[in-house]
Order: C-alpha cells, then structure tokens, then sequence
C-alpha cells in the first residue's frame, strides 16, 4: 500500500496541479522580461534572502513551494532575456530551446549509457553529426555532452594527456604522473581562467606552461610560439573572452598537426563562428585541431548547462574518461558516458538538438552574425559618443577605456545600479577597462542605443 507521502505525490502527477502553477508563474515571469529591470535591485535581492528559514520539519506543500518561488527566488533574478544583458558571455534562452528542456524535464532521463535512454543517446548522435558538419571537423570527431566548456575543456585536455603519454609507452591511468615522462604546454597569454585550472586540475602543473606573448588583440603571437612536437599540448583559443579575438588557426593547428602536437580549442562562444558562412573566415584552419570545446548555452542560446567536447581522437577521449579499460565493452549503440567524466547525467543534447533544428544552417548564421552585427553597432555607437573602443569588433566583444580622469569602479556601479543594462569591468592590458558582451539572441538595434544613453547618463553621473 502506497504511503500517505506517495499518494500525496500521485494525487500531483494526476491532477498537475504544482506544473499547471509553476507554468503560469513562468508565463507571468516571460511576460515580463521585456519591462524588468535587467539586475535586481537591493530590495529585490532583500526579498531573496527571506527564502531563508529553518529546514522545515513536516515539509511544506507544493502551492507554496512554487508561489514562493515565483514571489520571492524570482526577484532576485538577473534578466538573461531582457535584450541588455551584457556580462561574462551569457545568452538568452530560445523559446523553443526552452520548451524541450520542459518536455525532457518531465521524461526524466538519465543520459550515461544506451539503455538508460535511448532518447538521449540517439538525440545526442544526430546533434554530434551535425555539430562535426557544421563546424566543419573531420570525420571520426566525436562528441560528449557536459555542463559547459570548463568541463569541455578539462575533458579535452585529458585525451591530449592520454595520448602525448601513452606515446611514450607511459600509460597515465595505470602509472599517474610521479615519474611521468616529459609533457610540454604551450599557451598564449591570455588563455582562459579555465583552461588554466583544467591545466592544474589535470595535474600538469601551471608553472609548467611556456607562456608565449600575445598582440593587442589578445591572440598568440604565431612567430612566438616555440618548436613543437609530439610531447606538446598546444592551447588556442576561438574567442578571446574580453575581446573576441581568434588566434591565427591556419598556421598555428598545421604546424601543430605536422609536428604531433595536440592541439586543443578554446571555442567556448567563438567556435560558433565556424557555423557561419559569413564569419567562418575567423576560424579557418581550427580543423587541424584534435580537440575542441564550445558552450551552447553561449552563443546557440540554449538553457544551462550544455557544454560540448568535440575530439578526433575518439579512443584517447574515451581511455581518459574512462580508467578501466575493461569498462569498453564493445556495444552497437553510442553510450554518451564514454564521451564524458560524468556518469549519470542531464539528457541535455536534447534542447541542443531543438535548438539546432529550429534555427537550421540560416538561422544559425543569423543568429551568430546578428550578434556580431549588434556590436558592431554598440561600438560605433559608443565611439560616436565619445567613448574609446579598445578592440577590433570580430564577433560579440567589446572593451571600453576610461579617459585618465575617470573612476572606472563608479561608472561601472552606476551602470549596474541603474537596471537600463548590465556590464562588467575587467582588466585590459593591465588597465580597467568595461567589458561588454552581446550574446542574446533577444537584443534588438534598440538594446543597443538604449544601453548606449545609459553609458552617456552614467558617464555624466559619475563626473559629478
Ligand atoms: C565561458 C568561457 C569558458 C568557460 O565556460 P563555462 O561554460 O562557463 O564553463 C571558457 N573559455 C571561454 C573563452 C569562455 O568564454
């Protein structure tokens, strides 16, 4: 006989009461993304903390879960659709990308193996084919589906390990890295935060990167870069994460492939470029590659976490994810864990897949090239203004100096606090500089010129 806690949980499933409300609280919450402040303000995020109270003792029934929700947690959130949005490089969902992730949410699967889904492990091949295809990676490249390209990143690096030591007879999983043969890594300067810990996560040691000088756009400098071979982790990256910038692909991955270097890309949002036959220009040569990482929840504006490592080098990949050899059971079908550190796992190629086929080859370009596009004009815009650009706009980034006399902390604050838009500060050539990224699907040509009176109103503030 069901318990009282079961049947108050059938009684849900039957009469849909918790989704019917959680949906007209996300209905409410999406009709109103157009009119919200794009970050909370002080008094939100104050209702935010009244979520916090003791762990109830007889648990609290699902109306109120949901209300609260919707009336509290809800406040505090940051308005990745409201079109102004332009921190760290976040999309904005895509309606339909978001309707699959609701329909996988309620088939509840688990993603490792075949036969724990094959919903997920089909859905994650087409997405695989389509992804070799559209970015234009050879044949044999494989893909696994993780949580984004910190994961991507780590995941890639770890094949790169796998094969530089196992073609020294030295096998990694078995023997570790005490008394591990030489593995070299070479960097541009500007490598992302998180390519440097998959660096320390995967025991190489930071300390033991040749760093190699990067040009004023942030990319490698290639008659910097050292003789390779096949002891070396080449890092590139498509996208520098402040000003957009690709390394030079064409002369750098053939170099790289003719020594038997392993070569990894940094794609987190660039790598989209490649999908666009209007861009792709940016990418040229990146194919030379054996790895690559990239983030749909960037660029492609799906839900988070979807993060995707592509590898030509399938049997590295899998030997790295997967220590016991004995594990590779030869099978027909394609078990994504393979692919993956993760075990059990989110069907998440699933909104990937939405995404994709929704978009199909054209809207895929014009989603990449309207971003570019929108930057492009927020960098004229601003500089019309008077503002000082810092970077050539070659896809979604943009770096603002400060003139000598400004409080670059102040104007920044005055910015975020006023809700028109969001953007950051970073550090550019050891100077503050704001940093903004158009990533949203949703920002019209009027986000823009309306982001821009907020940069002229701030700059106005803040000179008292
Ligand atoms: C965002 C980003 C990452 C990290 O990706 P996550 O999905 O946040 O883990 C790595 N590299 C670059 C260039 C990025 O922009």
């Amino acid at each position: 006989m069901a318990s009282d806690l079961q049947n108050r949980m059938f009684a849900e499933l039957d009469d849909k009461e918790p989704l019917e409300a959680a949906k007209q609280c996300a209905f409410d919450y999406l009709d109103k993304t157009q009119e919200r402040r794009i970050y909370p303000s002080a008094a939100d995020i104050e209702a935010l903390r009244r979520l916090s109270t003791e762990l109830p003792r007889g648990g609290v029934d699902a109306a109120t879960i949901i209300n609260d929700l919707h009336n509290q947690a809800a406040r505090g959130c940051v308005n990745n659709i409201g079109g102004r949005y332009f921190g760290l490089v976040t999309g904005g969902v895509l309606p339909v990308a978001l309707a699959a992730r609701w329909l996988a949410d309620a088939w509840d699967q688990n993603a490792p193996l075949f036969k724990t889904s094959p919903t997920a492990a089909i859905i994650e091949e087409i997405c695989e084919n389509w992804m070799r295809d559209l970015f234009g990676l050879p044949d044999g490249t494989v893909a696994g589906f993780v949580s984004g390209s910190s994961l991507a990143i780590f995941s890639g690096l770890a094949a790169a390990r796998y094969r530089i030591f196992q073609n020294q007879g030295w096998d990694v999983n078995a023997k570790g890295l005490a008394g591990a043969p030489p593995v070299r890594i070479v960097s541009g300067r500007h490598a992302h935060a998180t390519v440097v810990k998959a660096v320390a996560l995967l025991g190489l040691g930071i300390d033991n990167v040749e760093w190699v000088d990067v040009d004023d756009q942030g990319r490698i400098m290639a008659d910097r870069v050292p003789a390779l071979d096949d002891k070396t982790i080449l890092l590139l990256q498509a996208g520098n994460v402040n000003s957009g910038a690709f390394d030079d692909f064409a002369s750098l991955c053939a170099r790289a492939d003719d020594a038997g270097a392993w070569t990894h890309v940094d794609g987190a949002f660039g790598l989209w470029a490649a999908a666009s036959p209007r861009l792709q220009h940016l990418t040229a040569g990146m194919e030379r590659a054996r790895s690559w990482s990239v983030d749909a929840h960037k660029t492609l504006n799906t839900p988070y976490d979807g993060g995707i490592i592509l590898c030509r080098d399938e049997e590295a990949l899998n030997m790295a994810l997967h220590a016991a050899g004995s594990y590779l059971v030869q099978s027909e079908d394609r078990d994504g864990m393979f692919y993956t550190p993760e075990l059990s796992r989110r069907a998440r190629a699933i909104e990937i897949w939405a995404a994709l086929r929704y978009l199909g080859r054209e809207g895929i370009d014009a989603l990449v090239t309207g971003l570019h596009e929108r930057a492009a004009q927020f960098a004229e815009e601003l500089s019309a203004e008077g503002f000082n650009v810092l970077n050539d706009i070659v896809f979604n980034q943009i770096l603002i100096g400060y003139g000598d006399d400004g409080d670059p902390a102040a104007f920044v604050k005055h910015i975020q606090d006023g809700g028109e838009c969001w953007v950051g500060g970073a550090t550019w050539e050891g100077r503050p500089v704001i940093r903004i990224s158009v990533c949203s699907w949703a920002t019209t040509p009027e986000d823009i010129t309306r982001s821009v009176k907020a940069f002229v109103a701030a700059r106005k503030a803040v000179a008292g």
